[in-house]
């Protein structure tokens, strides 16, 4: 094989193994990021359950003061009732201690209800807790492993950089040059393995230019995609 090319082949894989590496430390900030608004959606749900048990309790207080306020009304008519002169005035006085009995029994059913329903917030409060605990526990183990996983990649992409910058002082700056512009336009596939057909493009090789290509002696392009060629056989792939 044509050094350059076998340097370009061994280039082109590194290129490949870099991109990834970088496309992949993009990606896990986000994937962190996303992590988090899952946490924050979890708060907020968390927050709206609190408010609603805040009114609630405001509610049950009211209700509270109002039967207090109702019950010291109706201790006021049963102290009157020894001291009215009529009949009429007497009856008067069960039919509103009456009614303020009746309100007060309403108003004692309201908190049942209430206190059924702050029971019940309570209880989905602590699973959202609980389940909120969980969450973030579980996001800060997966940050720290994203977060060492970025540290290994970068790693890895100094060491795969040198690799590159060493193997493109090798290669014969014109055809190094050749590579790149071809890369740029190829999606960074510059070249492409030989057997009948382009592996890159998959259009017929000329069985001339295949010959050329088997020899090694010369740098040949693909008549169709123009990428480098270098002798592949379909069954050794
Ligand atoms: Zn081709």
């Amino acid at each position: 094989m044509h050094p350059d090319i076998e340097k370009l082949i061994e280039l082109q894989e590194l290129e490949i193994r870099i991109r990834r590496a970088a496309a992949r430390i993009e990606q896990l900030p986000r994937e962190m990021a996303a992590m988090e608004e899952q946490l924050v959606a979890t708060r907020s749900l968390l927050d709206s359950q609190e408010a609603a048990l805040g009114r609630i309790a405001a509610e049950r207080r009211q209700l509270e003061g109002e039967i207090q306020i109702v019950e010291e009304k109706i201790s006021k008519y049963r102290s009157q009732l020894s001291e009215v002169k009529t009949n009429e005035q007497y009856k008067a006085l069960l039919h509103e201690i009456d009614f303020h009995g009746e309100r007060i029994s309403k108003m004692e059913d309201e908190i049942l209800v209430n206190m059924e329903k702050e029971e019940g917030l309570r209880e989905a409060r602590l699973l959202l807790e609980q389940q909120l605990q969980k969450e973030s526990a579980r996001v800060d183990r997966e940050k720290q492993v994203a977060q060492n996983e970025i540290e290994e990649i970068r790693i890895e992409l100094d060491g795969r950089r040198r690799e590159a910058d060493a193997l493109i002082a090798l290669v014969t700056p014109e055809v190094y040059e050749t590579y790149r512009k071809i890369a740029a336009v190829r999606k960074g596939v510059a070249l492409a393995g030989a057997g009948e057909n382009c592996r890159g493009c998959h259009v017929r090789v000329r069985p001339s230019v295949l010959g050329q290509v088997m020899g090694g002696k010369q740098i040949v392009h693909c008549d169709s995609c123009d990428r480098f060629l270098y002798w592949a056989p379909d069954s050794a792939t």
